[in-house]
């Protein structure tokens, strides 16, 4: 058993060689994903005037796409390095706007390189309307019990953040909790840390980095879902570089009759949680989820840069 682990990057390697091809024939037949430019100084949201200097240096293309679902106005905007970004860019989710450490991250990925960041607007508020838009995720024949707003659940929700998203490249869910977690004895307020995985969480701390010590706090960490007790082949190649890099990496088994109408629970039950990437900082360190967010991508390019290498 422990020899067979050596075979796990090839086998990765051979399931993407057999993804990836095909990932590129789609992406050449499809169209670039296409926003159209607006100037961002003209936005009300208070997110765009504490990021001015960035977005003053950035200059990026952002498209402001207000939608209805579960009869709540959303108001969605789309960010990119210019109008047109290639198919196969990575999707980078921002559904919580109170936490304001996820959002620079998502921008500091956004000046490295070709993405396209979703953000909601909610007035610096976890919730609009009164509902969480981490729990307005729901596809046809899912359990919705444990969903706390199944009266707004609406298929639209998703259809509009996932709109440009061609389920081939990775999706990266960028969220920050409060410090510590419930019941650690230090007054901690978390409900998602490294040193307190539920009977349903595996838990892989990550090797020190002696230059990024904040890395191996425990409210940081990349969060990976799926519906097996353990992490499936493609995220089980992916755990000891992610952990040589210094990342900690929480998994979750997810139950279908609980899930809880999550983007993590929805891409589970739709069998593509292998794409599904959860960067998880402490409330404020913003210093750490720029980090995580370029390493966790530059393990993810050595995966994938194999098939797009010179003949
Ligand atoms: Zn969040």
């Amino acid at each position: 058993m422990a020899d067979f682990s050596r075979f796990f990057p090839a086998l990765l390697a051979l399931l993407l060689a057999l993804l990836i091809p095909g990932a590129r024939a789609n992406a050449q037949l499809w169209p670039m994903a296409t926003i159209t430019c607006e100037d961002w100084r003209l936005f009300r949201d208070v997110d765009f005037l504490r990021h001015q200097a960035t977005l003053d240096s950035l200059n990026p293309c952002i498209s402001y796409e207000p939608f209805v679902a579960g009869g709540i106005e959303w108001r969605l905007t789309r960010l990119q390095q210019g109008p047109l970004i290639p198919r196969e860019a990575p999707l980078v989710v921002v559904l919580h706007d109170d936490e304001n450490a996820a959002l620079t991250g998502a921008l500091g990925l956004l000046a490295l390189r070709d993405v396209q960041v979703v953000m909601l607007d909610a007035e610096e508020s976890r919730l609009w309307g009164g509902v969480d838009p981490n729990r307005m995720f729901v596809d046809i024949g899912a359990v919705v019990a444990s969903c706390p707003h199944p009266l707004n659940l609406d298929h639209r929700f998703a259809a509009a953040i996932l709109r440009d998203w061609t389920c081939t490249v990775p999706i990266l869910s960028l969220h920050s909790n409060a410090p510590g977690f419930q019941g650690d004895g230090e007054g901690g307020r978390g409900s998602i840390s490294m040193l307190a995985a539920k009977p349903h969480q595996q838990a892989f701390p990550a090797a020190p980095d002696l230059r990024n010590p904040r890395l191996s706090d425990p409210d940081n960490l990349i969060y990976m879902a799926g519906p097996t007790p353990l992490p499936g082949p493609l995220q089980s190649a992916l755990l000891e570089p992610l952990r040589q890099t210094g990342l900690n990496v929480l998994y979750s088994q997810i139950n279908p009759m609980k899930q809880d109408c999550s983007l993590s629970d929805y891409l589970t039950l739709r069998g593509q949680s292998d794409l599904y990437f959860n960067i998880e900082v402490e409330a404020g360190d913003t210093a750490a989820a720029l980090t995580m967010i370029r390493k966790l991508m530059r393990v993810l390019d050595q995966y994938h840069e194999p098939q797009q290498t010179r003949p």
